[in-house]
């Protein structure tokens, strides 16, 4: 498994300044649980930040021989991130990949833990859909993929502007997939 880099004492830290920012009224008990916390969590959702796509493909490249060459889709993969622009949660995020094989597929929990890997750094939405197409095309030797995306992000519904439920949506595609026709035969087979 790839380390994940992350500096949690940093976190920490991190945690205790905001608590003192904001003038929380904690024990020192409390802060310091609330400091560890905040670390952990913040730890799980950036394991990927440090890593690079490459190793990301190293580390899922399990593939199978297979003579059909016809489009495979995995739809609806449920996945968190968090923005790099506000530090806000990406939520409600629905992942979907499709592509087509040139003589091998990769496990299908594999394309789960792609995406996952994807969202766990601080990310744009739109990136998260390049980086899965970039892990897969490097893994299967392939050029065509798509990925749609939707999302909610806490910094449009929570804050600011504050519309709960405006749903973001982002398509990244390559190959044949960048033709119109494929990309809405694609769409209409994963009509969410
Ligand atoms: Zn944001």
């Amino acid at each position: 498994m790839v380390s994940t880099l992350v500096d949690k004492e940093k976190l920490e830290e991190a945690g205790y300044l905001i608590l003192q920012a904001v003038n929380a009224k904690l024990s020192t008990e409390e802060s310091k649980r609330t400091a560890q916390r905040f670390a952990a969590m913040i730890a799980e959702q950036c394991a990927f930040m440090a890593i690079d796509n490459s190793d990301i493909a190293k580390e899922f490249n399990k593939t199978f021989e297979c003579r059909n060459n016809d489009i495979v889709i995995v739809k609806n993969i449920p996945c968190f991130s968090i923005c790099e622009h506000h530090l806000a949660l990406m939520y409600n995020m629905k992942i979907s990949v499709g592509y087509i094989p040139n003589g091998r597929v990769i496990g299908l929990s594999k394309i789960a833990r792609i995406a996952d890997a994807a969202s766990k750094r601080l990310q744009l939405q739109e990136r998260i859909g390049e980086d899965i197409i970039d892990v897969l095309e490097q893994i299967l030797n392939i050029k065509d993929v798509i990925v749609h995306i939707q999302a909610e992000h806490a910094c449009v519904t929570a804050r600011g502007i504050a519309k709960p439920g405006a749903i973001t949506e982002t398509i990244a595609c390559d190959g044949v997939f960048c033709e119109a026709s494929r990309k809405v035969e694609f769409l209409q087979a994963i009509k969410l």
